[in-house]
Formats: C-alpha cells, sequence, structure tokens
C-alpha cells in the first residue's frame, strides 16, 4: 500500500528566539509541506519573544514537551537551580506571558510518544535537567526507552546517538533508521551553543525513516535589537551572534 511521505520538523531550546524559529519553519517548507511540527522543550527563557514564540507553536498544533525553562516560567520549577541570568531571565519570561500561555506550559508533558519516537528534553532519567552527552548516560537512556528511536534537547548540540557511541551530525548530514536503537539530538533553534549561529533543526521524514540534520541562517542582528529594546541582558543578546 502506498503510503504518504510524512515531513515532521523538529525543534528544540527556541528559548524565545522567534526570528530563529521564522527561518527554520521557512527553510523546512521550502522542500516542501511540513506535515508536524514537534518541539523536545526549552520553547521560551533567554529571548524576548515567549509569546509569539508559544503562539506560533499552538498555530502550528505543535507536539511539544516541556524543557527546564518552561517549567521555571510558569511556576512548575523554582529558580533556585539556575545561574542568576537563567534565573532572571525566567522570571522576566514569566512577567511577559498571558494565563493562556502559562496554562499551556504547565499542561506540557514531561515525555510523550509519537509512533516509533519519544520526545524528552533533558534524558529518560532526569527529563528536566540531564545534558545527555556520553556514552554512560546514553546507556541509562536507552534503558528506560520503550520506542526505537527519541529526540532530545537541553544540550543545544546537534548529535545523534547508538548504544555503541555519540556521532557528529553535520549540516545536511542524514540518517537512515533501521533496527538500531537511536538518541537523536536536533540541536538548538535560538541559541545554538557549538560556536555555529545558525539556527539547528532536524527534519524526520516518518516514511522514509530518515532524520536529516540543517542549521539555517536567520537575522540574528534583528533578533538582537528585539532583546536589547525588550531590556535583556545584553550577554544574551551578544552570544547569539558567536554561536556560544
Ligand atoms: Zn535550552
Amino acid at each position: 500500500m502506498l503510503r504518504c511521505r510524512v515531513r515532521i520538523v523538529v525543534v528544540s531550546d527556541i528559548h524565545s528566539n522567534l526570528g530563529a524559529l521564522g527561518a527554520v519553519t521557512r527553510h523546512a517548507e521550502a522542500g516542501g509541506a511540513v506535515d508536524a511540527v514537534w518541539c523536545t522543550g526549552d520553547i521560551v527563557g533567554y529571548g524576548a519573544q515567549p509569546r509569539e514564540v508559544i503562539a506560533e507553536l499552538r498555530a502550528r498544533d505543535a507536539l511539544a514537551v516541556a524543557g527546564n525553562h518552561d517549567l521555571a516560567a510558569c511556576g512548575r520549577l523554582g529558580v533556585e537551580d539556575f545561574n542568576d541570568i537563567a534565573a532572571d531571565a525566567a522570571i522576566w519570561t514569566a512577567g511577559q506571558l498571558t494565563a493562556d500561555d502559562v496554562a499551556y506550559l504547565r499542561d506540557l508533558p514531561l515525555t510523550v510518544m509519537s509512533g516509533d519516537v519519544t520526545l524528552v528534553h533533558g534524558s529518560l532519567r532526569a527529563p528536566e535537567w540531564e545534558y545527555l552527552l556520553s556514552p554512560e548516560q546514553a546507556i541509562a537512556h536507552f534503558a528506560l526507552q520503550t520506542t526505537p528511536y527519541s529526540i532530545v534537547g537541553h544540550s543545544h548540540q546537534q548529535f545523534w546517538a547508538d548504544e555503541m557511541a555519540f556521532h557528529a551530525a553535520p549540516d545536511g548530514g542524514m540518517l537512515q533508521l533501521g533496527e538500531r536503537r537511536i538518541i537523536i539530538n536536533s540541536g538548538s533553534v535560538g541559541q545554538p551553543r557549538d560556536s555555529d549561529p545558525r539556527a539547528g533543526y532536524v527534519l524526520y521524514d516518518d516514511s522514509a525513516a530518515t532524520i536529516t540534520w540543517h542549521r539555517v541562517e536567520y537575522d540574528i542582528a534583528a533578533t538582537q535589537r528585539v532583546m536589547r529594546d525588550a531590556g535583556v541582558n545584553d550577554w544574551l543578546s551578544d552570544r547569539l551572534a558567536i554561536g556560544r
């Protein structure tokens, strides 16, 4: 039986950067219709447009899980464990949100499954906090992974891992999914930290069973202006230009 092509845009760590999110969705749509948007958390925090980013995800009926910054912004998590800049950003973000935005963030699950894939922000053993970056952490995560594949965020790094090793995921790199159990990180849309300032995301082609990593240029200066005008800490806007 013929199966329709299903193209899913997977975004993570948008961090209230609407310009970067718009560039990612336009880039994906230039290659064909986008059937779904999935988000592995940190929708808000750091950037200046939390309301607009939430509205965009809701308009696209995105399947999303909560990240630590989302939990802090809606009061599900205290800011004691955040550094000063992140705590200030969470408090500022909370002050920007409508009651409806807060309800949206409060209702986000920590993990969600769709077909062969589980979405979680950090890791399955510590969804809010764990930076899944080592083989030992991957083993603990795989022990809890009940779907063939999982997609994580949080570290703002693009990679994939199987039960043997971690693998770099360059711009344009494609992974054919198969029998192996896999962890995927789509990277960060709104605050990349791998010295490449371009927005990162992955395209999941459900019918071809492929994952493709992408980097997309966006108007960083425009995002920085919006942040400065909103009174966001300069360090947070400056870092966008260097991808750190
Ligand atoms: Zn993040």
